[in-house]
């Protein structure tokens, strides 16, 4: 396997530069795994299947979900794309890399788990200060429009707050300089791992039910279905933020009060 990996990397270093790899190629692959992954969700709920497993009643028009979709690209050329060629010179001079050998797994997956951590981190308090009165008027409502999210609506946000928020994605990055493979796969995982957020559909086999510490679409769908000044649930991956903070109080009284409404249907049964 790893060889296959070292093969194919051989490969793309030595037909792009530098700069297409870091640039185009991370521009390529973002837009792939965001399409690819959020996606089969618009179907889902077109459909209506796997309904039983949807997390809200209320379905997207098509109109809403094209609405979507089509700010999304136009965001995502003149703002990400924007972003990724300005930033290059910084991941540059913090050390970034593409050349072999690649790094090890256990380096890998150390600077992953900590850009999530960060993340998770500069996102609580970034999306707070997002949910104050001005900024929620006049940013994040952009995000919030849908109420019922569903994948796609992960990135759908005012330029401003794909700015803001930005930040907390590149910051990890940015202070450890990794190789370039590192990148890609933070940027893999935490793509899967918002368009999941936002998925609107909370299945048996959804992360959030083997990881303990996981948000998922449960977690965050009510953060949507609330209003600005009482969402809660702010954090983006992991529960310990809003738990800390007091944040998840009305989120976790309803999980009791669900968990006491099953209880007590089981027992009438
Ligand atoms: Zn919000
Ligand atoms: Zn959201």
């Amino acid at each position: 396997m790893a060889s296959v990996i070292e093969s194919a990397w051989t490969y793309l270093i030595t037909n792009f530069n530098d700069f297409q790899l870091a640039c185009l190629g991370s521009f390529f692959l973002h837009e792939s795994v965001f399409f690819l992954s959020g996606l089969p969700f618009i179907l889902l709920e077109r459909a209506g299947w796997l309904s039983k497993y949807k997390i809200q009643t209320k379905n997207n028009t098509p109109a809403a979900q094209e609405k979507c979709i089509t700010r999304l690209l136009l965001y995502h050329f003149c703002v990400n794309l924007p972003l990724m060629m300005a930033s290059y010179p910084v991941f540059k001079l913090m050390g970034m890399r593409n050349t072999l050998p690649l790094p090890s797994w256990k380096v890998i997956s150390t600077q992953v788990l900590f850009y999530f951590i960060l993340e998770d981190f500069v996102f609580y308090w970034g999306h707070r200060i997002l949910h104050t009165k001005w900024l929620y008027k006049h940013v994040h409502s952009v995000h919030h429009e849908y109420a019922t999210p569903f994948g796609l609506t992960s990135e759908y946000a005012h330029p401003a707050e794909i700015l803001f928020l930005g930040f907390a994605t590149i910051v990890g990055p940015i202070i450890t300089g990794p190789h370039l493979i590192t990148l890609w796969l933070w940027m893999i995982l935490r793509v899967l791992e918002t368009v999941e957020a936002h998925c609107g559909y909370h299945f048996p086999w959804s992360l959030s039910n083997f990881l303990p510490l996981y948000g998922g679409a449960d977690f965050h769908d009510y953060h949507h279905r609330l209003l600005y000044t009482k969402s809660g649930n702010y954090s983006s991956t992991f529960v310990y933020m809003d738990w800390l903070f007091g944040t998840d109080k009305g989120y976790r009284r309803l999980k009791v009060l669900k968990s006491d409404a099953c209880e007590a249907e089981g027992k009438e049964m």
